[in-house]
């Protein structure tokens, strides 16, 4: 970058959640590299960390309390709310105090040291990066396994997401900007940006086993972020009843028919499964149905409510 134009100023916006045993880690390693960027003048001297404790049950607010340094904020939320809400209100907290942001995870899988090239993407116009992995290979079979289906779900609803692409990106202040204007409390950040339609760009890297501890998300957490994902962006779910229906009604026209037959031929003895099997098939058609539409529903009554997502308590 040109000496003489202005240095970016940075902050990297890190999620915990009882991240206790691998805390002092990730901020020794954080703070290597804001001070190998500052030095090397790829960023701004007063670039700086966030680091948002989602209301964690362990010392992880000890932690960052006692890691005194210019280049680290910490803010605790009063409550844990997720990594997806608690990523939000890091990033609302950064908007207008900086010219970029990049998030990622506490615990470093994602590989820091492409956060220059994100850089350097930005100060050739992108306003969103994403990080993008190469290989999936240290992450489990199941969960390699849940996120490709996951993926391809929602292509085939139409969902633009960036394939292997999970939170650890940069976005410019514009973008941050942008981002307060959402005002819907469940926001499914992955499907959001590339809908935007910003300037972006993509960096790849291999992601790493989690040094320590085990994963902090768990499957309900997943499910629940997949769910989210699908019912936030797309009308599927609910056009699919519409398919079922058309499909089930064909098919009930036809069983007449059938019966009809059978009755007419002076064969019928009512069966007993054809009185059954329906009842049970439409049952449970009618159950599914309901629980989608009771997904949309539930939506609705909590974006009418508009409750704040989170409520900073503490800050350093
Ligand atoms: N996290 C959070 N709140 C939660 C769960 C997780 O802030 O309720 C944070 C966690 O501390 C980490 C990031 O979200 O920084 C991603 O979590 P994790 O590494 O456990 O997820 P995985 O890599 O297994 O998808
Ligand atoms: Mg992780």
């Amino acid at each position: 970058m040109n000496k003489n134009s202005k240095l970016p100023k940075l902050a990297l916006v890190i999620p915990c959640y009882n991240e206790g045993a691998m805390l002092k880690i990730t901020i020794e390693q954080l703070l290597r590299l804001l001070n190998d960027y500052v030095e090397r003048e790829v960023i701004a001297a007063n670039s700086f960390a966030l680091l948002v404790d989602d209301g964690s049950k362990d010392e992880t607010w000890q932690i960052l309390q006692s890691s005194s340094n210019h280049f680290i904020k910490a803010i605790k939320l009063s409550h844990n709310v997720g990594h997806q809400h608690a990523l939000i209100a890091g990033l609302t907290y950064v908007t207008n105090q900086v010219d970029c942001c990049i998030s990622l995870d506490a615990d470093l899988q994602d590989d820091i040291s492409v956060t220059e090239e994100m850089i350097a993407n930005y100060t050739s116009g992108s306003q969103i990066v994403y990080g993008v992995r190469g290989s999936r290979e240290t992450d489990k079979a199941m969960k390699r396994g849940t996120a490709q289906l996951f993926y391809k779900l929602m292509k085939r609803m139409g969902v633009d997401l960036i394939y292997n692409h999970a939170d650890f990106r940069l976005l410019s202040n514009r973008v941050l900007v942008e981002l307060q204007k959402y005002k819907e409390v469940n926001l499914f950040l992955r499907g959001l940006f590339p809908q935007m339609g910003f300037k972006s760009s993509k960096v790849y890297y291999k992601r790493k086993a989690r040094i320590a501890d085990q994963t902090k998300y768990s499957f309900k957490q997943m499910l629940h972020l997949a769910v989210n994902g699908i019912t936030s962006f797309s009308n599927f779910p609910l056009k699919m009843i519409t398919y079922i229906g058309f499909a089930i009604f064909f098919c009930s026209f036809i069983i007449s028919l059938w019966v009809l037959f059978v009755w007419t031929s002076g064969r019928a003895v009512p069966g007993w499964a054809s009185i059954t099997l329906p009842v049970y098939f439409l049952g449970g058609v009618q159950l599914l149905a309901l629980g989608i539409i009771g997904e949309y529903l539930g939506k609705i009554y909590l974006e009418t409510k508009a409750r704040p997502r989170f409520h900073i308590e503490e800050e350093i």
